[in-house]
C-alpha cells in the first residue's frame, strides 16, 4: 500500500546508497518478513554493531543536529538551578543522585555540575553522585572526557551493568549504565533531554477494518529500496491505542511507557523528581516520524544508519503512564519554562560580564535560538514528575525549616522563588 503517508519519496538511485545497515535490514526482512517501524528505529539507532548512535558523535554544528545544551551554557545552568530549587523545596536531603538518560556529549550535566559547584555553600553538606544511562560507546567516551578531563583514570568493565566509573573534575563520583533499571534506587533527580524522541515508536493507521500497523518492507519495484506497508490484520502493539482515540494516524512508544513507569515507581518510593524536555505534543499530532542528516530533513527509509531518526514525544501518553503513582506537571513550552527560571536575568549578567563583542553576539544568538517561538521556544516542552506530596504540601512532608502548610510552587512551571 502506498499513499501520502507511506511514500518514502522518490529519491533518484544515486541518493539511495546501500549502507551496511540497509543490507542488514534487507537480509532481516527477507528472512523473517516486514518489520515494525519500532523495530526499524531500534535497529537503525541502537543496534550494538552498526547503530547510528553507537559509534559516532553526531551532535553539534558539524553533525546532524544540535541541541539546547550545545547552543547555550545558560540552558544547563537554569536546569541546575531547577534541581537545587526542588532539592531545597523538598527538605534538603543529605544525599542525592543526579541521573541523566541519554547525556549526548555530557555538556548539559557538565553545566549543571558547574552550577552545583558555584552554589557549593548551599549544597555543602549534601553527598552528590552522578549516574548516566547511555547505550553509545562513543558518546560515553565523549561524556567522560567532558566531565573528568581525565584527571583520574576511568575504571571500565564491559561485562558489568556499571560499565564505566570515574570522578568528575569537581570530585563527584560518576557511573555509566546501559539501562535505567541498573541505576541504584536511591533518592534521585532524573533528567531526560532529547531522549524520549529517539525511543522506537509503532505507527498505526485507522482503516475501515480498524487500526492497522505500519510495517517496513522491501520495495518490489525498485532494487535496494524500502517502503511502508500496512499490516493485513491486527498486531499486538494496538493495546497502546486509547479506545476513544479520534486521530486517524498515531504513534505509540511502549519503551517510553516502561521508562516513565520505572521513574514514577522510584520517585514515589524515594522522593526526588524527574524533568523531561523534548519536542512533542499533548496527544494531538499524527505523523511525526522523521530523519535528520547534516541539519536537514532526511527521508527515514533512505540510507539507514546515516541519519538520526526521531518522533515527537506524546506527553499525554507519558502523563497517563505516570498517573496514580506520581504527580505530573506540564507540558509547558521551553519559552515559558526558561522565562520562569529567570533566563533574562542570567543573560543580562553574562552580557554585562563580557567585554568581547563576539561573545555577546553568541549569547544573544543562543538566547534567540532557545526562546524564539519560531525556533525552539515553542516546539520544545518541559514536563515533570514529582511525588504527590510535593504538590499537596501535606504536613508530614513539610520542610523542617518551613512552617508554611502549603507546598511551594515548582520553579519553571511557576516563577522561580528562592526560599
Ligand atoms: N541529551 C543530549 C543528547 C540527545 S541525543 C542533548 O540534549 O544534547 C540522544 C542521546 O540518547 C544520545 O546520547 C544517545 O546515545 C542516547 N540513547 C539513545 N537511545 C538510548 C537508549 N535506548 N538508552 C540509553 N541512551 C540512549
Amino acid at each position: 500500500l502506498s499513499g501520502k503517508y507511506f511514500s518514502s519519496g522518490n529519491e533518484p538511485a544515486e541518493n539511495n546508497p546501500v549502507t551496511p545497515m540497509l543490507r542488514h535490514l534487507m537480509y532481516k526482512i527477507k528472512s523473517t518478513g516486514p518489520i515494525t517501524v519500532a523495530e526499524y528505529m531500534k535497529e537503525v539507532l541502537t543496534n550494538p554493531a552498526k547503530g547510528y548512535y553507537v559509534h559516532r558523535d553526531m551532535l553539534g554544528e558539524k553533525g546532524d543536529f544540535i541541541t539546547s545544551p550545545e547552543i547555550s551554557q545558560i540552558f544547563g545552568e537554569l536546569l541546575g538551578i531547577w534541581f537545587i530549587s526542588e532539592w531545597m523545596a523538598t527538605g534538603k536531603s543529605t544525599a542525592f543522585q543526579l541521573v541523566e538518560l541519554g547525556p549526548g556529549r555530557g555538556t548539559l550535566v557538565g553545566d549543571i555540575l558547574r552550577v552545583f559547584s558555584q552554589l557549593g555553600s548551599v549544597l555543602k553538606n549534601c553527598d552528590i553522585s552522578v549516574h548516566l544511562v547511555e547505550v553509545s560507546q562513543k558518546l560515553s567516551e565523549v561524556q567522560a572526557l567532558t566531565l573528568t578531563e581525565e584527571k583520574v583514570p576511568l575504571e571500565r568493565n564491559a561485562e558489568s551493568p556499571v560499565y564505566m566509573k570515574g570522578v568528575t573534575k569537581s570530585g563527584i563520583p560518576v557511573s555509566w549504565y546501559r539501562d535505567l533499571h541498573d541505576v541504584p534506587k536511591g533518592h534521585s533527580f532524573y533528567l531526560a533531554h532529547e531522549f524520549f524522541d529517539v525511543l522506537p515508536v509503532h505507527k498505526f493507521q485507522k482503516t475501515p477494518q480498524g487500526w492497522r500497523e505500519v510495517f517496513i518492507d522491501i520495495d518490489p519495484q525498485v532494487s535496494d529500496k524500502l517502503r511502508f506497508v500496512l499490516a493485513p490484520c491486527a498486531t499486538p502493539a494496538e493495546v497502546f491505542i486509547q479506545h476513544d482515540e479520534t486521530r486517524d494516524h498515531i504513534e505509540v512508544c511502549p519503551d517510553a511507557g516502561v521508562i516513565i513507569e520505572e521513574l514514577s515507581r522510584r520517585i514515589a518510593l524515594t522522593g526526588g523528581a524527574a524533568l523531561v524536555a523534548d519536542y512533542g505534543h499533548d496527544g494531538t499530532k499524527t505523523d511525526t516520524f522523521r530523519g535528520f542528516c547534516g541539519h536537514k530533513l532526511h527521508d527515514v527509509l533512505i540510507a539507514p544508519g546515516t541519519a538520526d531518526l526521531t518522533a515527537d514525544v506524546d506527553f499525554s501518553f507519558l502523563r497517563r503512564m505516570a498517573q496514580g503513582k506520581v504527580a505530573s506537571l506540564g507540558p509547558i513550552t521551553q519559552h515559558t519554562f526558561l522565562k520562569n527560571m529567570g533566563i533574562d536575568v542570567r543573560l543580562k549578567v553574562l552580557l554585562d560580564k563580557s567585554n568581547e563583542q563576539s561573545v555577546k553576539q553568541q549569547l544573544l544568538q543562543g538566547y534567540d535560538m532557545l526562546m524564539n517561538p519560531k525556533k525552539m521556544g515553542e516546539r520544545f516542552n518541559f514536563f515533570a514528575l514529582l511525588p504527590h506530596q510535593r504538590l499537596q504540601g501535606g504536613r508530614d512532608q513539610m520542610n523542617a525549616r518551613q512552617s508554611k502548610p502549603f507546598a511551594s510552587p515548582v520553579a519553571g512551571f511557576s516563577e522561580l522563588a528562592w526560599q
